[in-house]
């Protein structure tokens, strides 16, 4: 349930505040989660992969992150503080390199494995890692590092999960950074999210208290990939729960449904391009026995009323509920995980722990329930901050700790939360970022670009695609596929501009800010909108 106090305008949940027992402050959130184990745990499947059918047990995860963690400590020499690159696609060995790596207190900062090298070198340095661990398929984008890269798909890595040396405990602090997480933030430009132990074992801990005592432990698929937030999250809430974790490489509808009916899935967490590619391929479902499903969780973009109404048609005894986050705020600002939080087309009720408010972006003033404005939002899970970035964290985080997040919201009546736009310069494809200055960036390095804009263009299976605005030089022929196929070449496939339209000039308001919303209704009234 989520309370609201009329006098300072603040929403909170109505849950107990999350304490962390006080014996957590000198414990890594790795510790922390592994702590939780008990014996009659052992025996449970920790981790199967999907493309070999390889299953962990909770023992032997436990003793394959111990001597992962010695190993990376006494034999590669990482120590506490140092960073920590990961460019690799989600997988079983992630799983254990994480929970190593954060009990040792080294920071992870994973990138998407598709980022082109650019991008990458961008990443390095903002993060400035010692080491990186990648595959045998991505190594080549990564640079040389202070320690050789380690291969995860390579023999070293297995015998170091399986070497029998021993470790001297590190002591980490909570307050120590965890994870350093690429976002473009609010305001487009490129940015290293650093997020503590404390965050993660706020928001893991939040979790575990909301969650029901279950007969059979819950076997897991989440889609999100381990390079984000909600990957991460996974990762380690499917540990301290207990759970059983199913892990799928990249995304194919089929092996998805596959997957469900070999390892009788009970929860899905997924964005909603997910649910769009299940809905339009039903009679694919009917080829599977998917009544093992109990939950489906979306979250990273909206999902339409209309999408939820028909999953719910299809599928009457699936609960579809959805989660609202930021990778700022550690994922979870509010969360429908069971019937009593749900309202349709709501992100559900307010997580524990976390207190917001709506607040007019104009005036600053924050606002009652139903009415519409920015959401800001405080509490344990909220960010250090931006690596290296004073501005934007200034910008982003106010003295007393409220997180503007740049998503326009409305909370009802009764705690229900609605996500209505985005007031942020951020293209959502299919649930990844797109920063639209990125991209006009790399347009304006055009020799036949004077000026450029990239807005997002509505679309059923993607959410959005980026769209550009752009100001040939006089004389130039340059066409729509040369536009596009010169971005295509420097950056990742998702951030690739699908639709170019030409212009005499670009709408700016006096400080020269690009009117974004007057070109997204430009687009939407021209002749090939559909
Ligand atoms: P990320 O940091 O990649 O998780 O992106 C966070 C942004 O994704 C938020 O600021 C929202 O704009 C958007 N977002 C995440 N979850 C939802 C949701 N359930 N509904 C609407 N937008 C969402």
């Amino acid at each position: 349930n989520s309370g609201f106090c009329s006098k300072s305008k603040i929403y909170y949940c109505l849950k107990p505040f999350i304490t962390l027992p006080p014996e957590t402050a000198n414990l890594s959130v790795s510790e922390y989660i592994l702590n939780l184990q008990t014996t009659t745990s052992e025996t449970i499947t920790a981790l199967i992969d999907t493309s070999t059918g390889h299953h962990v047990l909770y023992s032997e995860f436990v003793k394959e992150v111990e001597a992962l963690a010695a190993s990376l400590r006494t034999v590669v020499g990482l120590s506490k503080g140092d960073v920590a690159f990961v460019l690799a696609p989600s997988s079983v060995q992630i799983a254990v390199l994480y929970f190593a790596l954060l009990s040792i207190g080294v920071v992870i900062s994973p990138a998407n494995p598709i980022s082109s090298k650019s991008e990458i070198s961008r990443q390095l340095q903002l993060s400035k890692p010692v080491i990186a661990f990648a595959t045998s398929a991505t190594t080549s984008k990564v640079p040389s590092l202070r320690y050789s890269t380690i291969l995860i798909d390579s023999g070293e890595f297995r015998a170091m999960k399986r070497s029998v040396l021993g470790l001297k405990r590190v002591e980490v602090i909570q307050s120590d950074p965890a994870a350093i997480l690429y976002s473009s933030g609010t305001t487009g430009k490129f940015k290293g999210v650093v997020l503590t132990h404390r965050n993660l074992t706020s928001i893991v801990e939040g979790i575990r208290a909301g969650s029901r005592k279950r007969v059979t432990p819950a076997v897991t698929l989440c889609m999100a990939p381990h390079f984000h937030v909600y990957g991460i999250l996974y990762c380690l809430k499917s540990v301290a729960l207990g759970e059983t974790a199913v892990v799928m490489e990249r995304f194919d509808l089929r092996m998805m449904m596959k997957a469900v009916e070999e390892f009788k899935v009970t929860h899905v967490a997924v964005a909603p391009p997910v649910v769009v590619a299940m809905m339009k391929d039903e009679g694919m479902t009917d080829d599977y026995n998917l009544r093992s499903l109990e939950a489906f969780s979306c979250g990273g973009a909206p999902l339409g009323k209309e999408l939820i109404l028909k999953f719910n048609d299809r599928f009457p005894n699936v609960f579809l509920g959805q989660a609202y986050g930021l990778t700022e705020t550690t994922g979870g600002i509010s969360r429908a995980s069971s019937p009593e939080d749900y309202r349709l087309g709501s992100t559900g009720r307010l997580a524990a722990s976390c207190q917001v408010k709506i607040v007019d972006p104009d005036t600053g003033v924050a606002l009652p329930p139903c009415k519409q404005g920015e959401l800001w939002a405080k509490g344990p899970t909220i960010m250090k901050g931006y690596i290296g970035d004073e501005e934007g964290t200034i910008g982003s985080l106010d003295s007393d700790g409220w997180f503007k997040t740049g998503d326009l919201c409305y909370i009802d009546n009764d705690g229900f939360l609605f996500v209505v736009d985005r007031l942020k310069e951020l293209i959502k494809y299919k649930g990844y970022q797109v920063a639209p200055a990125e991209l006009e960036e790399l347009l304006k390095s055009h020799p036949e670009i004077v000026d450029a804009a990239v807005i997002p263009y509505p679309n059923e299976e993607a959410g959005q695609v980026p769209m550009a605005f752009v100001v040939r030089r006089p004389q130039s022929c340059l066409d729509e596929a040369q536009v596009m196929d010169f971005i295509a070449k420097q950056v990742a496939s998702y951030k690739k501009i699908r639709r170019v339209s030409f212009t005499n000039s670009i709408p700016k308001n006096a400080p020269g800010k690009i009117l974004r919303k007057e070109l997204v209704k430009l687009a939407l009234s021209g002749p090939n909108s559909k």
